[in-house]
């Protein structure tokens, strides 16, 4: 489908690691881009200095890539686009800041942060919401330059915003003042949003905010909107705890004379308990997924359906299947449930779906970097591929790999010898029982999984032990551990030498615990 207008963007701040809400919203943006052939921006918002996070910006961008979420455009970088940044856009802020301040619809505010503090406090203590009192909204020439807070010389940004703005009151004695817009005293500001309808604020609620700090960077107001402008955004759709922002920027392309683009607020994403998703649910950012071993196409689909919803029954959608029925008209208004059950039931399914030979390839660099140190390498991937069947049916994340196959690859096994003593069994009875069992499985002269079964099920019988009884103490011998593949198969590929060997060493342990 074709609407050539539709522009959105992906306006992430550098300023922690990206939660899965943030990756959802660039998501919800990216499918909606590629449903209507449109184009999806990554912008980078790094205006606030001072909560900028080392790493946070590499960290979203791997979290894009890893989920295939490309952008359209962008300064050029090596041969690829990289996102924009508003930290090198700051003379287009400023020349806007400028404008506003021209037009008269924002002011310089000199009050120094100690004031505004105190004033805040003082807010706080009469139970009253913080806000700016509006003191040099309506400041003559001769009190700011009297103003005992306009002590020290101005720099020299504060100056030419000033003398740009109206040459005439230019004055030498500033501190760096602040930009703020002159919001209007009463009356509403309204918007529709396509997820949540008619959206009205109270302009006395709104207080006049801060346009451009002290600092010379433009505070997130206005650098989003100018540059939603700039770049031609037809639509916004971002999470809910922006919402309250927006009678913020309908106030600001109402002063600018440029019409705002739609706004889709996106529902918040939850915990199982219904509060705000956070650390003490467990993974909460794309890295730490997939560093848990989930596929991304796996966490795409999960994502995917954090607020929107094919019907009321689909829950595996390709990535295909999500570009062409993806809609605004099906994301809801309550907020989303992360439930980790459901991503771990659905990376299971699309592991299960893999091809095996692609599942092989997914696995190989895992077991080369996470099987222990004394195992050969480079690994097999002959042996590999026999093992493939055994348990791609029975992992659900990449990181349950180790526990299901390093047994295959280790020379000696190390485990707990009460491990080896059967259900309802005792070292004495166990020991016989795995001595009969090495009997009938040497005397073997092809080991294979019928030959097996058809040795050791009768052999069962014979010593009065359930199969299950017999088979769980081989298993442990064997492998090492409790729950393993399907036990014949895996003794198929540890070939009859490593499975006698093993058989006689669990043996040696049995005889230790049996005299202690
Ligand atoms: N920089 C904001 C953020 O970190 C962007 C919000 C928006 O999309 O307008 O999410």
């Amino acid at each position: 489908m074709t609407e050539p207008n539709v522009r959105v963007r992906f306006a992430p701040s550098p300023t922690g690691y990206p939660h899965v809400g943030n990756i959802r919203t660039a998501l919800f943006n990216w499918l909606f881009a590629r449903h209507y052939g449109g184009s999806f921006i990554v912008r980078i918002e790094d205006t606030d200095q001072a909560r900028k996070v080392e790493d946070a910006l590499e960290s979203i961008l791997d979290s894009l890539r890893w989920l295939g979420l490309d952008w359209d455009e962008g300064p050029e970088v090596g041969g690829d686009y990289g996102p924009y940044f508003q930290s090198q856009r700051l003379d287009t802020y400023h020349s806007y800041a400028r404008r506003l301040l021209d037009e008269g619809h924002a002011y310089l505010c000199y009050c120094p942060p100690e004031r505004l503090d105190e004033m805040r406090v003082e807010q706080a203590r009469r139970k009253e919401p913080p806000r700016y009192d509006r003191r040099c909204r309506n400041l003559s020439r001769e009190s700011r330059v009297e103003s005992p807070e306009s002590g020290g010389e101005g720099d020299s940004r504060a100056k030419r915003l000033q003398s740009e703005a109206s040459p005439e009151r230019s004055v030498s004695r500033l501190v760096t003042p602040v930009v703020r817009l002159k919001t209007p005293l009463d009356g509403q500001t309204r918007f529709h949003d396509l997820i949540r309808g008619e959206i009205v604020f109270e302009n006395s609620t709104l207080d006049d905010f801060v346009l451009l700090k002290s600092d010379g960077y433009p505070t997130y107001h206005l650098a989003n909107i100018v540059d939603d402008h700039l770049m031609a955004i037809s639509h916004i759709m971002r999470a809910d705890e922006w919402l309250s922002s927006t009678p913020r920027h309908v106030l600001l392309y109402q002063a600018l004379g440029w019409q705002p683009p739609l706004f889709a607020h996106l529902p918040m994403i939850l915990g199982p308990d219904k509060s705000k998703l956070s650390k003490r649910h467990g993974a909460t950012s794309v890295t730490e997924l997939k560093d848990q071993g989930y596929l991304p196409e796996a966490v795409l689909n999960f994502l995917a359906l954090l607020g929107w919803s094919l019907d009321d029954h689909t829950e595996i959608l390709s990535r295909e299947e999500l570009v062409a029925n993806f809609s605004i008209e099906r994301v809801s208004k309550t907020g989303a449930i992360f439930n980790h059950e459901k991503l771990r039931w659905m990376n299971g399914v699309y592991l299960r779906e893999l091809r095996p030979e692609a599942f092989l390839q997914r696995i190989m660099p895992l077991l080369e970097s996470s099987l222990p140190q004394e195992v050969e390498r480079p690994i097999s991937e002959e042996y590999v591929r026999r093992i493939v069947p055994l348990i791609q049916e029975r992992i659900a994340t990449l990181n349950e790999l180790g526990a299901y196959t390093d047994f295959f690859f280790l020379d000696a096994l190390q485990y707990d010898p009460s491990l080896l003593v059967g259900k309802k069994m005792t070292p004495q009875s166990t020991l016989t029982a795995l001595n009969a069992a090495r009997e009938k499985l040497s005397a073997l002269e092809s080991f294979d999984t019928d030959s097996m079964e058809g040795t050791l099920r009768p052999l069962a019988e014979e010593m009065g032990l359930k199969t299950g009884q017999l088979f769980g103490v081989l298993r442990v011998a064997v492998t090492g551990r409790t729950a393993a593949p399907p036990l014949f198969q895996t003794m198929v590929v540890l070939g009859k030498g490593k499975c006698l060997r093993r058989i006689e060493a669990a043996i040696t342990l049995l005889y230790r615990l049996d005299s202690m």
